[in-house]
């Protein structure tokens, strides 16, 4: 028979599996928390739990969430890149950033991914699978328990396009932030989309705060196209105007994401046509509100199967100020761990490239 993933279960179907049990309900409320509170790796973890009622659930739930397989630790700012394999074979990656400010683990939602965006490395041997709600949860569990501390935010920014495999990926949304679970709150994590406008609207209405971020790219139509396949199917203005939708709903600033791309979307003309273009958005007011977005500037980390190369300093400080003397709040991407670089997919790739194996 094949097993479900016991992780995978939020708190009612819990209580109805142990409950059809014939177990009384608090039980469910102890296996919760060995779960998603103590990130118990097996059945033998849940101290306090009967063997009996283990080997009841063991007869159709298994415990094989993600396990790390690789880590590396930048000497720089200690940042942690992780490789981890899944039940069946499959390898993703997750990485920690540490900050004043808490711990930040940016996630991966697909074993791949299928947008196609030309400078991405996640997307070259299109999309395996989807991930779990479970495994998502693991990819944060599996690193709180490396490094012995909480992880306090979350980015959706790893491999794969989360609006995607949205029903996971909401499922997973809803356990972290539950109370009885880690209870990180969805004001803590980031969820970045490549811009799948009818999911947007759809989370808009989940009654979760998580702050949006599209990956932008480009100023127009035209030149977006040539970066993201997934243009084709979406125009930039009914994005633009999902997002809007989506910051009207939940009240959440947007975050915009430029990896800005030497010759292709760097040009200071195209800084003053990105800023006519989000100009709907209105603009930041001085010395108060911080406005309805900002804009993230992250240099392209050049990938080996792609030409695609990052702009010098003066280019991208020109588009910087462009974007800035137009009043739109931006920075620039501040890179983590540079001495154990890999852009989004990168490391899953070499991975798989070192062990010898297929990458599908
Ligand atoms: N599919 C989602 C989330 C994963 S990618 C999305 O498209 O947003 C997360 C961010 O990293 C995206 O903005 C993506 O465009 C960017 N990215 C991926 N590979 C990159 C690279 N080699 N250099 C710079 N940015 C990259």
């Amino acid at each position: 028979m094949n097993k479900k993933e016991l992780c995978e279960l939020n708190t009612e179907e819990l209580e109805a599996v142990i409950t059809g049990l014939n177990e009384p309900r608090y039980r469910a409320g102890q296996i919760y928390t060995w779960l998603h509170k103590h990130g118990a790796k097996s059945f033998e973890d849940m101290k306090n739990i009967p063997v009996s009622l283990k080997e009841k659930l063991s007869e159709s739930f298994r415990m094989t969430i993600a396990e790390p397989v690789e880590v590396l630790i930048s000497k720089l700012d200690g940042t942690r890149k992780y490789v981890l394999a899944l039940y069946d074979g499959n390898v993703i990656e997750a990485v920690l950033m540490r900050y004043k400010h808490g711990n930040s683990v940016c996630i991966s939602s697909q074993v791949g991914c299928r947008m196609g965006c030309r400078f991405c490395a996640s997307t070259l041997d299109g999309c395996v699978r989807n991930l779990t709600a479970a495994e998502m949860l693991s990819e944060i569990y599996r690193i709180e328990s490396d490094i012995g501390e909480r992880v306090s935010n979350i980015v959706i920014m790893g491999s794969g396009e989360p609006l995607d495999n949205y029903d996971e990926v909401v499922r997973f949304l809803r356990m972290i932030s539950d109370k009885n679970g880690l209870n990180i709150s969805a004001r803590n994590i980031t969820l970045s989309t490549c811009g799948i406008v009818p999911n947007i609207k759809r989370l808009a209405e989940e009654g979760l705060p998580v702050t949006l971020a599209l990956s932008l790219h480009a100023p127009n139509q035209k030149k977006r196209e040539e970066i993201m396949p997934i243009a084709k199917k979406y125009e930039l203005s009914d994005v633009l105007e999902a997002c809007r939708y989506y910051y009207n709903k939940t009240g959440r600033r947007l975050s915009f994401e430029y990896s800005v791309v030497k010759g292709v979307n760097d040009h200071k003309d195209e800084a003053e046509e990105l800023s006519s273009l989000l100009s709907v958005f209105g603009k930041k007011e001085r010395g108060g509100r911080e406005g309805a977005f900002h804009i993230n500037l992250i240099p392209v980390n050049p990938i080996k199967e792609r030409d695609y190369q990052s702009p010098d300093r003066t280019t991208l400080y020109r588009f910087k100020d462009v974007l800035e003397k137009n009043g739109i709040n931006v920075t620039i991407r501040r890179e983590m761990g540079r001495d154990i670089s890999s852009a989004c997919g990168q490391l899953r790739r070499r991975h798989i490239e070192n062990a010898g194996a297929g990458s599908d």
